[in-house]
C-alpha cells in the first residue's frame, strides 16, 4: 500500500466505496489523514466501518473545513450531471481529486524522479499497459502495475527511486488529476467513446489532452485527427514528443512497416522491432501499442535488446485475441472481451482462415459491420440468443451452424477444424454481450479456456482460470 503522507493531519472527505474508493481510504488513513467518507450504497458504507475508516453522510459534515475531496472515477464529475457530493465541494470551494493525483503527489513528494510511465487512449489502454508492464519485469526491474487495469494503484508499493510505475487512466481517473506528471505518458487514440460521460468529443479530448501535456515525453498516436492536434499543440508549447502511427511514416517517432517498427529520428529509420511471429501482437492495432510500448521504454532507459526480448515473450492479456492452446495445427483464440462487432473486428482481421465462435446477447447493428471480413471466415459456430440474427446476417456468403451453447461450439469446430489439416484458428470472438449465458465476459473466456483444455491431444499455451 502506499500510505497518502500529503494530506497527515489533514481532513480528507471521500465519495465512493467501491474496490479502488475502500483502498484510496484506506491509503488516507494509514498515511495520517482525517477521513470522512460515504456512499449512497449503505453496503459500502458497511464494508468501509467494518474496515475501520469513519463514516459519515457527507451532506453534514463541515465542508470549509476540507483539505480536500477525493472521488472515485466512477462517480459523475460533470455529465450527464454532477454528483451532489461534487456539487456540495464545488460550492465549498474544495479541490476535488482522485487516486491517481494522490499518487502523483506521493511520488513527487518522495521519489519524484522514479519513472512513471502513464497510459491512456480510446482503445488498447490494457494491452500497452501490460506489455510495458511485461518487458519492464522481463528485464529485471522492480514493476508496479496498476489503475484502471484493475488493481488500484494505492494499493501497489510506495515510490522509491529505482521502481517503476506503469498506470492506465482512464479518462474519468485524468479529470480527477490536475497535476499528472508522468516520466512518459502514452495518449494512443481517440474516438467517440464515453460520450455520456464527457458531454462532447472536445472535452474528451481536452481531458486527455492533460496527461500527455504534463508529461516528461509525449507519446502520441497519430492517425486520427484529435490526436494529431494534441500532438502539434503540446509540441508548440514545449513538450518533448514522440509520433507513432501504424499507417504512415513519422520524422521523429516510431511507426509501423507491415509488422516491422521502424525509429525515426530527425527523418532518418532504423528498425528497432519485428512483430512477425509473436502471436500475441498480431495485427494493426497491436502494432500502434507495441510501437507505443518501444517508445516509453526506450524513454525510460530499457536497451533496444531487452524490449526485443520482451515483446517476443509478452503472452498477451486474457479475453483479448489470446492463443491459449494448440492441438496439431490448430490454434484456440480467446477473444471474449470482443462484446461488439467493433472490437471484434481488429480479431477478424488478425487470421486468414477462421473457425469463429461468436453470439451471446446481441447489441444493436449485428454483425453487419463485419461483411468486409467474411470471407476469412471459414464456419461459423454461433450461440445464445442472437444465433438466429447472425445466422440471417450470414446468409449464404458463409457456412455456418447454429450450436447454441459453447460447449458444442468448441466441440464442433474444433472436429472441423482438425480435419482441415492446415494452419487455421478456433477462435471465440462473440460480438455480443455475454449475459444470457455467462455471468460476464470473464467467465464466458474461462469456460472457452476449460472447454480447449478438455480436447484430446491439446498443448495449453495458458494454464485455464489464470493467465496474466
Ligand atoms: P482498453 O483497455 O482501451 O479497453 P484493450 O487493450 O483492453 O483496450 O483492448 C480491447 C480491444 O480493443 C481489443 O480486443 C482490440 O479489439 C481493440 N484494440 C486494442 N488495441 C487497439 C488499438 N490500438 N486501436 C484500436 N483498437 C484496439
Amino acid at each position: 500500500m502506499i500510505p497518502v503522507t500529503t494530506f497527515s493531519g489533514r481532513k480528507v472527505a471521500l465519495f465512493g466505496l467501491g474496490g479502488s474508493g475502500l483502498a484510496t481510504a484506506r491509503a488516507l488513513v494509514a498515511g495520517g489523514a482525517e477521513v470522512t467518507a460515504w456512499d449512497d450504497n449503505p453496503d459500502s458504507v458497511e464494508k468501509a466501518r467494518l474496515a475501520d475508516i469513519p463514516t459519515r453522510d457527507l451532506r453534514e459534515i463541515d465542508w470549509p473545513a476540507q483539505a480536500a475531496f477525493v472521488l472515485s472515477p466512477g462517480v459523475p464529475l460533470t455529465h450527464p450531471k454532477p454528483h451532489w457530493s461534487a456539487d456540495l465541494a464545488r460550492a465549498h470551494g474544495v479541490d476535488i481529486i482522485g487516486d491517481v493525483e494522490l499518487f502523483v503527489r506521493e511520488r513527487r513528494a518522495h521519489a519524484p524522479d522514479c519513472p512513471f510511465i502513464a497510459i491512456t487512449g480510446t482503445n488498447g489502454k490494457s494491452t500497452t499497459t501490460a506489455l510495458i508492464a511485461h518487458i519492464l519485469k522481463a528485464s529485471g526491474r522492480d514493476t508496479q502495475l496498476g489503475g484502471n487495469i484493475g488493481t488500484a494503484v494505492l494499493t501497489l508499493d510506495p515510490p522509491a527511486p529505482e521502481r517503476f510505475y506503469v498506470v492506465e487512466c482512464s479518462s474519468y481517473q485524468i479529470d480527477l488529476a490536475p497535476t499528472i506528471n508522468p516520466s512518459a505518458g502514452i495518449l494512443l487514440n481517440l474516438t467517440p467513446d464515453h460520450l455520456d460521460r464527457h458531454g462532447t468529443m472536445q472535452h474528451y479530448a481536452d481531458v486527455k489532452e492533460r496527461l500527455v501535456a504534463g508529461a516528461g515525453i509525449a507519446i502520441v498516436g497519430v492517425d486520427d485527427s484529435y490526436c494529431t492536434l494534441i500532438a502539434d499543440r503540446i509540441e508548440r508549447a514545449g513538450v518533448r514528443v514522440k509520433r507513432i502511427s501504424r499507417r504512415n511514416v513519422v520524422a521523429d517517432g516510431f511507426y509501423a512497416e507491415g509488422a516491422r517498427i521502424m525509429m525515426a529520428e530527425q527523418g532518418a529509420a532504423t528498425q528497432i522491432a519485428d512483430l512477425a511471429g509473436i502471436d500475441t501482437l498480431k495485427g494493426g492495432h497491436n502494432a500502434q501499442n507495441a510501437a507505443a510500448a518501444i517508445a516509453a521504454c526506450l524513454a525510460v532507459g530499457l536497451t533496444a535488446e531487452d524490449i526485443r526480448s520482451g515483446l517476443a515473450s509478452f503472452p498477451g492479456l486474457k479475453h483479448r485475441m489470446q492463443p491459449v492452446g494448440r492441438l496439431g495445427r490448430v490454434t484456440f483464440i480467446n477473444d471474449s472481451k470482443a462484446t461488439n462487432a467493433d472490437a471484434a473486428a481488429p480479431a477478424l482481421s488478425s487470421y486468414d482462415r477462421i473457425y469463429w465462435i461468436a453470439g451471446g446477447l446481441p447489441k444493436a447493428g449485428g454483425i453487419a459491420s463485419l461483411a468486409p471480413l467474411f470471407p476469412r471466415i471459414v464456419k461459423a459456430y454461433l450461440i445464445g440468443e442472437a444465433a438466429p440474427e447472425f445466422a440471417a446476417t450470414l446468409g449464404e456468403s458463409v457456412a455456418f451452424e447454429i450450436s447454441g451453447t459453447l460447449d458444442k461450439a468448441v466441440a464442433h469446430a474444433s472436429a472441423d477444424a482438425q480435419a482441415a489439416g492446415e494452419d487455421v484458428v478456433v477462435m471465440l470472438s462473440p460480438a455480443c454481450a455475454s449475459f444470457d449465458q455467462f455471468r460476464n465476459f470473464e467467465v464466458r473466456g474461462e469456460a472457452f479456456v476449460s472447454r480447449v483444455a478438455e480436447l484430446q491431444g491439446v498443448a495449453m499455451l495458458v494454464a485455464p482460470e489464470q493467465g496474466i
